[in-house]
Formats: C-alpha cells, structure tokens, sequence
C-alpha cells in the first residue's frame, strides 16, 4: 500500500524504515484514552470546522492571543498562522485532509470545510474512521460529562470513570448531591467513604475498567497518609461553610480510599500528570515523583502515568523502571509535543520494560482528530524504531513486534474488554 503521508510529502525513506512505517499502519490499536462522545451524542450536534478546531486547538489558539472561543474563520485567521505547526495544529491539518479532503485551512476552503462536516456527520462516522482509518479495535472511555455511569457502545468503548469528586468536597450541596445519586446517608467521613464505594459499585456495573483521577488539575499530586478522625475535622467545616477549596485533610483522606478500593478491585488507576488542558493551569500541581510514596503503598495498584508526565518524561520513565506497578503512557501526547514524545520513546525503549510503555490515546472529543493524533502516533513510533533498528537495537521484525505491544498488546492486558 501507499504510505500515508505525515503531513506533506516527506522525502523518500530508506527502504527499511519505509517497511516499519508501513507494517506500523496496518497494526491495531487499543487506546488507552478517550473522550470521544457517543454517536449518538455526536449526530446531535451540528459541527463545523470551529467545532473542531474548540478542542484542544483553542488552547494554542488563545496561548497565541485569540480571545474567547473560535467562531469565525476572521476571528482566528491572525492566531491560527502561529499554531498550524504544533502538535494541536498538525492534528486538525491531518483530520481536514484526510477525512474531508481539503490540504489547506484558509478563507477560501472554510465554506467547504463547514459543508462536508454537517454531510459527514450521521450514522457511519465512527465506523469509518474510528475502524477504517485509525483501525482502533477499541478505546478506553472517559465521558465524564455524563453525570451517571452507563455502559458504553461496545463496539468502540470500554468505561473509565473518576471518583474526583468525593476528594473535592467542598460545600453542603456536594454532600447532598453525592447522597441523591447514591442513595447513601451521608453523615461523616466514614459515610463519604461508602457513598463513594457505592459510586465504584454503580461504575462497575457499567463497565469499569479503570478509575481515573484529573485531580493534578486541582491541587499536588502529593496526598498525606490522614486519619479518619482528622479527615472527620474538614467534613465538619465544610458542612458548617462553603470552603473556597476541598480541604485537603479531607481530600488526601479520601483519595488514599479510591486507591484502597483500586486496590481491593484489582482496577488500574489512570493518573493524569504533566501538562494541563486549557489555558490557566497550575504546571507544579502535576509533577509525577510526586505519586512516589503512594506506588510503594499501594503495590496491587498499577498506576498508568498519563501523558508520560510531559514535560517531565525522564522523571516518569525513572519510575516506571523502577517501580513494577507503575506504567507510563502516551495518551495525549503525540500532539501535546510530537518531538518530545519521539525524545521520550527514544530513551523509554531503553529504559522501560516495553510491557509497561501504551503508546496511544487520542484524547480527544471528536473522531476525526482521534484519527488524526493515531496517524502522528503511528509515524512517531515507526520513525523512533526505524532509528533503533539502523542502529543495530533490534531487528526491523522486532521493531515492529515493540510497535504491536504500544499500540495494542499493552492497553489490551491492562484495561481489557471483559474484566476477568
Ligand atoms: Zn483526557
């Protein structure tokens, strides 16, 4: 077959690499993270290029200077110039050429854009690209937008789902909340703490697969061992006042009970680190070393390090290494940073036990750029191992049995189909 082109064109391969980049295409994926909506969430929107163009590719957007969310081609155009390069910008570049066939995003082909994206968006989207194109077997799936658990489509999807919630009480109305979608009387921390073992139950019989945790989005990734009692003082102040954030007692107390019940469950536990979506992130929050002490303490518990830890992917290869419970992944990252990812994979592979390194997940909320980032993931895997295998590492057949294992054969083992 053809080699798919990257972005343009890229001059002529030697012929091995051009062997792996090609048997590399062919190979399935099982990613490792989504948050894709279902289909029948997607044919109810009526998208446009700015739909796609809101995930992800706004962040750089507005990092560049555009002000608000993009809505008009005039709005974006200055910005859009700067940013058409990251890894954000090649996705959208990659998803508008390849699925709606159009090379160049400009005034002239928006109108075009906008008119095969409505046509395009009815039932057989997700078969077609999400199997066809980026020949995803299946996707683990984080819809936290839907406030209840239910089962995903399994033809795509596997269910993730956080527990975040009951370590970021902060006010009342969270408490009575948790109490109405439960159903347990909550009084104290203890109760905190079975309401959220019911949630677990109530995920699990949709699926779970894996508990995930965003809470570097909120506070350190660092969680103090807090007893019961002390646990107990911030549920008491936060039922007497609104508190302006999670008290932390309470939230390390409760987070140290998820890995209690990942633990008792034998579930992975997805950890996001490094790097944040959006515009207003506290990078420090995320820094993985941080998790260190709760690996030790948890050894049942595999710990999937999100994002490889970017920009601190020596730090979260030096844990994976040592620490057998702890894998490290690179859902989000072949467009977080195409090059420090191709850098990451380079030292992981040899580094790592390639059994703990997922190469993939897209990420995202829209199918195309899921496809999109899958293409710069395979290109990124194929081209690091090409390098290998010119340098004597491995064989190109070996290279390509590494490439199944990112791609597919770990994510498989770690977050399967059908819990065992
Ligand atoms: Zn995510």
């Amino acid at each position: 077959m053809r080699r798919r082109e990257f972005l343009t064109a890229p001059a002529a391969l030697p012929a091995a690499a051009q062997a792996i980049a090609e048997q590399t295409e062919e190979l399935e994926i099982v990613s490792s993270h989504e948050h894709l909506l279902s289909e029948e969430e997607r044919y109810a929107l009526k998208p446009n290029l700015f739909t796609l163009l809101g995930h992800y590719a706004a962040d750089d957007l507005r990092s560049a200077g555009l002000s608000g969310e993009p809505k008009t081609w005039a709005g974006i155009e200055p910005w859009w110039r700067h940013i058409r390069g990251t890894g954000y910008g090649q996705a959208v570049r990659i998803a508008l050429r390849d699925v709606y066939g159009v090379e160049e995003l400009n005034a002239e082909t928006v109108p075009l854009l906008n008119e095969r994206i409505a046509a395009a968006n009815r039932p057989g989207l997700y078969e077609r690209v999400l199997k066809k194109m980026a020949r995803i077997r299946y996707a683990v799936l984080d819809d936290y937008w839907r406030g209840e658990p239910s089962r995903p489509d399994a033809r795509f999807f596997v269910l993730a789902r956080k527990l975040d919630w009951f370590c970021s009480v902060r006010q009342a109305s969270d408490v009575r909340r948790m109490e109405e979608v439960t159903g347990v009387a909550i009084h104290g921390a203890a109760d905190l703490k079975k309401a959220m073992e019911k949630r677990l139950e109530q995920s699990l019989a949709a699926g779970l697969v894996a508990i995930k945790t965003t809470l570097a989005y909120s506070r350190p990734l660092h969680f103090a061992v807090v007893d019961e009692r002390e646990a107990q003082a911030d549920f008491d102040l936060v039922m007497k006042a609104p508190q302006p954030e999670p008290p932390r007692r309470l939230s390390d107390h409760m987070f140290h009970h998820v890995l209690a019940l990942a633990s008792e469950r034998g579930l992975p536990v997805q950890v996001h680190t490094g790097t944040l979506a959006g515009n207003r992130g506290m990078l420090d929050y995320t820094r993985p070393g941080q998790l260190n002490p709760l690996f030790l303490r948890y050894p049942r518990v595999t710990f999937d390090l999100f994002h490889t830890g970017w920009p601190w992917t020596g730090e979260a290869a030096a844990l994976a290494k040592m620490i057998p419970n702890v894998t490290v992944d690179f859902c989000w990252m072949w467009v977080l940073s195409p090059v420090g990812a191709r850098q990451a994979l380079d030292e992981m592979l040899e580094t790592v036990p390639a059994n703990k390194i997922l190469g993939f997940g897209g990420d995202y909320r829209y199918a195309e750029l899921t496809y999109a980032h899958a293409t710069m993931a395979r290109a990124g895997i194929a081209e690091v191992l090409a390098g290998k295998v010119a340098r004597g590492w491995c064989t190109a057949a070996e290279a390509v049995e590494t490439a199944r294992l990112l791609l597919a054969g770990n994510a498989a083992r770690l977050f399967p189909q059908r819990r065992a």
